[in-house]
């Protein structure tokens, strides 16, 4: 958004006095880091000397009222609001892409109560999710929200992503472990959910905001679930030779009971990968399966497992793989490990009903692979329902092979996501899992939706009917 440097004054004197001045910033430097986020397009944009669109300041309220001050003001001067937790999603969500006010919630980061009666944390949605669960810690209890971003990424970025940890086939996504919330909706009221979720009291107000990207309001506060330490986590690593035996297992597995970490991974990535950091040497699909609890229970667990995967023609490694995989689970992400520039690459993120799964898969690896040569496909099976599971399947193109142009990359990017993405929509899948939508996906939610788009359109018409929330996100 481009203002004149008289309005600019204007309206960067009024939220320094929301937020007091040096909560404030227009500096270059800020305004140039707060413009690239975990997007591939952004980084690559920036990689090749080109300037993402810029916030026009960044301010960093410390709470809901500084928070509503703020909103109150963009509302007023009609100026567009981009909320930016820890810049570590990937769908460029956070990326002001209209200019206007930046504002980050990394002040919101105090936690409030380790609550071990209640079994939650109360803490600001600013907070670095691994600094709650080291609280959590300090007092012998877990969050047990483990995803390779925990260190980066907050508590607010997750919930408004809907995110997911590595055990969520036991403990569930970030939505079923948030009791309450504090919101400050795009006019500046500030609103709590209930107290407690599952209630028949309408519908649950936390599922309005949990997944609406920035769109809807800011959330300032969350209650986050926890939990007791397992008394024994126990793993198993296999390996299937054949991908539908894989699924069958861990489909009738989820029958029986919730492991808390089930991964499958093809035979393209566990020749890679998993040789490389978990050092299984064979070919076939690797499979890891975690499960905890009271002793007693994991030992019956155990045999359930060990009877399902048998039937299943799994060969047994054991358990030294799968605890090797647990200490290692973030290392997938480190350099040389990770995809990353001057690779083109992508999530693609999938997730369907076990009926559909493993067709999606094979048919998004084979449009993949014929409509563009020049792109590798692999994938792996991170998180797994009774009803069925994710894909993480993901596209790279090496460096050599993507154009040296930074519009013609751009445009090869779209053309390999359009392709994946609409071939998962033709077999009956969801557009996203956990990664979000944000600018990249946000074309693609109509043809998820359909009709059922004015839904969402009406939401956020009725609560944000000026726009500034964090526009063209989330197909709104
Ligand atoms: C190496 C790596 C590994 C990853 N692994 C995982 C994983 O295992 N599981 C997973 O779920 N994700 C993963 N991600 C993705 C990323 O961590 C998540 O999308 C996370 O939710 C982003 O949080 P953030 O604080 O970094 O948010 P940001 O990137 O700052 O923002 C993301 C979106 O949330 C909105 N937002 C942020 N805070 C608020 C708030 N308080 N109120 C309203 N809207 C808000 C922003 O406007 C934006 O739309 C990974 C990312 C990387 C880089």
């Amino acid at each position: 958004m481009q203002l004149n440097s008289f309005m600019m004054d204007i309206i960067a004197s009024e939220l320094e006095d929301a937020v007091g001045r040096e909560n404030c910033s227009t500096r270059e430097i800020d305004k140039l880091t707060h413009s690239v986020d975990y997007f591939w397009l952004s980084r690559m944009w920036a990689d090749r000397g080109e300037r993402m669109p810029e916030a026009d300041i960044i301010v960093a309220p410390k709470d809901a009222k500084e928070t509503s001050a703020v909103l109150k003001i963009a509302n007023y001067y009609k100026i567009p609001v981009t909320t930016w937790g820890g810049g570590g999603g990937t769908q460029g969500g956070a990326i002001p892409v209209v200019g206007g006010i930046l504002l980050d919630t990394k002040r919101m980061n105090k936690i409030y109560d380790v609550n071990t009666r209640g079994m939650y944390i109360e803490c600001g949605t600013g907070a670095i999710y691994k600094h709650i669960e080291w609280a959590a810690n300090e007092k012998g209890y877990a969050t047990m929200h483990y995803p390779s971003s925990l260190t980066c990424s907050t508590v607010g970025g997750f919930l408004a992503h809907r995110g997911i940890g590595v055990s969520s086939t036991k403990y569930g996504k970030i939505d079923d472990m948030t009791l309450q919330m504090e919101v400050v909706l795009p006019n500046g009221d500030i609103i709590e959910t209930s107290p407690a979720p599952k209630h028949a009291a309408g519908p649950d107000l936390n599922q309005i905001f949990i997944g609406s990207e920035g769109t809807l309001g800011v959330m300032t506060k969350a209650q986050m679930r926890i939990y007791e330490q397992p008394e024994e986590r126990r793993f198993r690593g296999f390996l299937f030779h054949n991908m539908t035996d894989a699924f069958n297992a861990g489909r009738e597995l989820l029958q029986k009971f919730k492991p808390s970490v089930m991964r499958l991974y093809d035979e393209a990535e566990t020749s890679t990968l998993i040789k490389k950091i978990v050092g299984v040497e064979k070919k076939g699909a690797f499979m890891n399966v975690a499960y905890e609890g009271p002793a007693a229970l994991v030992e019956v667990e155990h045999k359930i497992l060990m009877d399902i995967f048998n039937k299943y023609g799994a060969e047994d490694l054991g358990s030294e793989y799968g605890e090797k995989w647990w200490d290692e689970k973030i290392t997938f992400f480190y350099p040389g490990n990770m995809m990353d520039l001057p690779q083109c690459f992508g999530t693609m993120d999938t997730i369907a009903p076990y009926d559909k799964i493993e067709k999606i898969y094979w048919e998004m690896k084979k449009a993949i692979e014929t409509n563009f040569p020049q792109a590798r496909f692999i994938a792996h099976f991170s998180h797994w329902y009774e009803w069925g599971c994710m894909i993480y399947d993901r596209f790279i193109v090496d460096g050599d092979k993507v154009p040296k142009d930074p519009h013609e990359a751009l445009r090869l990017h779209q053309a390999i996501w359009n392709c994946g993405v609409r071939t998962a929509l033709a077999n009956g899948g969801v557009v996203n899992d956990h990664h979000g939508v944000g600018i990249k996906l946000g074309r693609l939610m109509k043809e998820q939706y359909g009709p059922a788009m004015q839904v969402f359109e009406g939401i956020k018409k009725q609560l944000d009917p000026n726009g500034i929330m964090n526009p063209f996100k989330l197909g709104l």
